[in-house]
């Protein structure tokens, strides 16, 4: 048995707060969260002082291409293990490995490596190795609009297909938990229909779409927005297009990417006054550069130069980011946004999202013990990956 015991000034459950309490974890679980005198220290834990820290939900990222030189698209143990490590030192403990649009034979190997990947990953009992959980798998395309590409290769771009999505899923053992659909492409209605069948959260995003068009695809089952303003029809005051349609619903959430260059920051205010603090999900969309110096990195068969830690291809089109979501949640703060609803958006909010909220991104008894420490200025003073590290 392993045990610790983290005494802390607060905590951020983030459904309920503490002050002064203390929280055990036995075997990669948390055992007990409350007041000091009501706890039941186990025998031979290891004690964690958090004084005057906050302690919060490991952060959970529904959209992360890569980390550490890696891209998630390598799909091998050795690349997986780079990233997951790499995230886990900012404050990511669980994420979605993220594809980006390749030909579908390149992308089926790339998700049967993720895949076998996510199969051996041990349960939080048993896990001796500090890196975040791969939860499953975001296939970022094929099925996007050429008009709205971004940085994903226009000849691999494909139309939505029933058949190809189920080779996809096959491929990937059937742990696909979200993916980015144009709804505005004929045959994607019919295909948000089988996705979410299937159980799979999807995400409309890359997408040229009109109000109506992005309507029809929330009435199919759609119910997510993907970095939302990036890669989407712009809204107008007599076309308000995608992201009227996913700023005015409220059982839609929104994913986007705080790192002050992608959405400017009236336009993110814009969106959390409209949607409010419980359907924003703050995401990296990181790519391999995350956690690395400026230089060239790839994202999958994309060369992209990265530059003061934005991420480019040659055409100068914004290839995903070098964010993490520890910087996100200072930006969001920045932005005016109250601390615990910025640490919900990267923690409670996308585990719900991905129907795992009793597991990941609270700090509950019987939750995996993915735990941040934060100091006063949000910046990370220690990590624990199911049970593992914070030392
Ligand atoms: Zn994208």
């Amino acid at each position: 048995m392993t045990a610790t015991a983290i005494y802390a000034t607060k905590i951020i459950a983030p459904q309920e707060e503490f002050t002064d309490c203390v929280m055990t974890i036995v075997d990669g679980r948390i055992t007990y969260i409350g007041p000091r005198d009501e706890a039941h220290i186990p025998p031979g834990a290891a004690d964690y002082v958090a004084s005057n820290l906050t302690v919060v939900p490991g952060f959970v990222d529904v959209h992360i291409h890569g980390a550490g030189g890696r891209d998630v698209m390598e799909a091998t143990p050795e690349a997986l293990d780079k990233i997951t490590a790499t995230v886990a030192r900012f404050g990511t403990t669980s994420m979605v490995a993220t594809t980006v649009t390749a030909p579908v034979d390149a992308t089926c190997r790339s998700l049967e490596g993720i895949a076998k990947y996510i199969r051996a990953q041990k349960p939080a009992a048993e896990r001796t190795r500090f890196g975040a959980e791969i939860l499953g798998i975001h296939l970022e395309g094929p099925f996007i609009a050429h008009a709205r590409r971004g940085v994903h290769p226009t000849q691999s771009i494909a139309p939505p297909s029933i058949p190809v999505f189920k080779q996809l899923f096959a491929a990937a053992d059937g742990l696909v938990k979200m993916i980015t659909i144009a709804p505005e492409i004929p045959g994607a209605i019919d295909l948000i229909h089988a996705a979410t069948a299937e159980g799979v959260v999807v995400g409309i995003g890359h997408t040229n779409a009109t109000y109506e068009q992005a309507r029809a695809a929330i009435d199919a089952g759609a119910r997510h927005g993907v970095h939302v303003y990036n890669a989407m029809r712009p809204f107008t005051h007599r076309d308000p297009g995608v992201i009227a349609a996913i700023l005015t619903d409220t059982d839609v959430t929104a994913e986007v990417i705080a790192d002050n260059v992608h959405v400017a920051g009236p336009a993110m205010q814009v969106l959390l006054g409209t949607k409010g603090f419980d359907t924003v999900i703050a995401i990296s969309d990181g790519i391999s550069a995350t956690g690395m110096p400026d230089g060239k990195y790839r994202l999958g068969e994309i060369e992209v130069d990265v530059s003061k830690g934005v991420a480019r291809n040659a055409e100068g089109n914004l290839a995903g980011s070098t964010l993490t979501l520890d910087r996100a949640i200072r930006n969001l703060v920045n932005l005016g946004v109250p601390f615990a609803d910025a640490v919900r958006m990267a923690t409670i909010l996308p585990a719900r999202r991905l129907g795992v909220a009793g597991k990941k991104g609270i700090l509950a008894v019987g939750a995996d013990a993915d735990i941040v420490v934060l100091t006063p200025e949000m910046r990370l003073a220690g990590v624990m990956t199911c049970g593992v590290g914070l030392s």
